[in-house]
């Protein structure tokens, strides 16, 4: 007997030690498919798999808490009742997300008849603590701002009502893939995949799925574009085999959210990756995640992290992946005169032509392009651009010429633009393509029109002209 229960005690011990080192894993924290890589998919209320949604929600109304629920959430809170605080309406835009993620995990949702998540809102966490419904016995850690055991989750009362619903949304994708997926994945996936499929906008109330926020105001306080400009500016932008690295954190890591959040983003909306990505989706969430991605036959590991190193590089709010995808071409060297037409509605052209470092080359551009509209007005632009509007430090409209190129100062490769405006002359900053676009904002390419024609051409290193 004394035996049993030593073994009960050390088995418990054995259990909580994992948990903790699970907890200690991610930033917002999840327990579930990862103590298992063979974790049973979701096949009821009743299942080891899922927590009694029926019983927590019985404990959370005996205990007074306010209790609100819908077809796949029960949400308790303590926060006080406030006209207007939006917290009625969560259950209903989790079911809408819920949907969101079906169709993108492909699963069946007749296959989730019953599926129903618990999610305690702490503005105090020592009441749910006090009652129950926060296991004060240490197989929960001490999270910073949710943390996800199957499907019953925790998070912290946020001030912004957006960044409370992201936040939930965020536990309730973690919810959804460790039960009905069994996801053991590294954290760059975990954590990425939760933060793409949480980003959302309310119209008129009603959940909308915005991977990449069209702009600053729509998902308050995410920051994460913002997060991953500076990391940029600063040199520090982690490239796609360092995303892929990301090393399990028990704090909030903004930037490793950021970085994350991108890689998803970029594999699941570029043209050249979704497909593979949908492919690697559709197979096990495990720990292999990443190498099934790098075995799998439609997957370009090198361009990949040439994409991500131009969409970290250029990511602004409402990134446009189809019209900012780069084909990255080898190029001709440029020893004649060319002529080339660059679209107003895309990102990055390849000239196809291509310069060795240090070579001398002259340009010159003609005709107008619109570049969308100031209020009734249509913009329309020649290539020195327009003064009335400025993007990253330039005229919107400007015609800009870049190579790829590493930074002398370290850093992840990006465009290095050597020329810009009208005409002039330039000298290469690398062995390398000839890329050519016309300065606007990465989301607000759909509403321009026309082009520019561009004559280049190289300059003998003897001549003055
Ligand atoms: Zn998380």
């Amino acid at each position: 007997m004394t035996q049993r229960r030593d073994e009960q005690a050390g088995s418990l011990q054995a259990r909580r030690s994992t948990l903790r080192l699970i907890g200690a894993m991610l930033a917002c924290g999840i327990l579930g498919g990862g103590a298992s890589p063979a974790a049973p998919p979701f096949v009821g209320a009743e299942s080891p798999a899922m927590v009694d949604v029926g019983r927590l929600e019985a404990t959370a109304r005996r205990a007074g808490l306010r209790v609100v629920s819908g077809d796949r959430l029960v949400l308790a809170t303590d926060r006080p009742p406030r006209d207007g605080d939006g917290i009625d309406d969560l259950p209903r835009i989790f079911t809408a997300a819920f949907e969101r993620w079906c169709d993108h995990f492909q699963v069946d949702a007749g296959a989730t008849a019953g599926w129903r998540a618990f999610g305690c809102l702490m503005a105090d966490r020592e009441r749910f603590r006090a009652v129950g419904l926060l296991p004060a016995d240490g197989t929960i850690p001490d999270f910073a701002n949710g943390y996800c055991d199957r499907n019953r989750f925790w998070l912290v009362d946020q001030a912004n009502p957006a960044y409370r619903r992201h936040l939930l949304l965020h536990e309730g994708v973690h919810a959804f893939t460790l039960t009905l997926r069994s996801l053991a994945t590294p954290t760059w996936y975990t954590e990425g995949i939760a933060e793409l499929l949480a980003t959302h906008r309310l119209e008129e109330g009603t959940f909308v799925p915005t991977p990449i926020p069209r702009h600053a105001g729509e998902a308050e306080q995410l920051g994460r574009i913002e997060a991953i400009r500076q990391l940029r500016i600063s040199g520090a932008s982690p490239g796609l085999a360092e995303v892929f690295a990301t090393p399990p954190s028990a704090r909030h890591d903004i930037p490793a959210y950021a970085a994350s959040w991108a890689a998803t983003a970029m594999l699941s909306g570029h043209p050249a990756h979704a497909e593979t990505f949908r492919q690697l989706e559709a197979g096990p969430l495990d720990a292999r995640l990443t190498e099934r991605l790098a075995e799998l036959p439609g997957w370009d590991g090198e361009r990949a992290a040439r994409d991500f190193d131009a969409f970290t590089d250029e990511l602004d709010h409402g990134y446009d992946f189809a019209r900012s995808s780069i084909e990255w071409t080898d190029g001709l060297p440029l020893t004649t005169r060319e002529r080339l037409t660059i679209a107003a509605d895309r990102g990055w052209q390849s000239s196809g032509w291509s310069l060795s470092k240090g070579q001398r080359a002259a340009f010159r551009a003609t005709g107008r392009c619109q570049i969308g509209r100031a209020g009734a007005i249509e913009l329309e632009s020649e290539a020195d651009g327009i003064s009335l509007r400025w993007y990253r430090g330039r005229p919107a409209g400007r015609l800009l010429l870049a190579q790829w190129a590493a930074p002398a100062d370290g850093g992840r490769p990006r465009f290095e633009v050597i020329a810009e405006g009208r005409a002039g002359r330039f000298i290469a900053a690398t062995d390398g393509v000839l890329y050519l676009k016309i300065n606007e904002p990465p989301g607000e390419l759909a509403d321009n029109n026309g082009g520019l024609d561009v004559e280049i051409g190289p300059i003998a290193p003897n001549t003055s002209r």
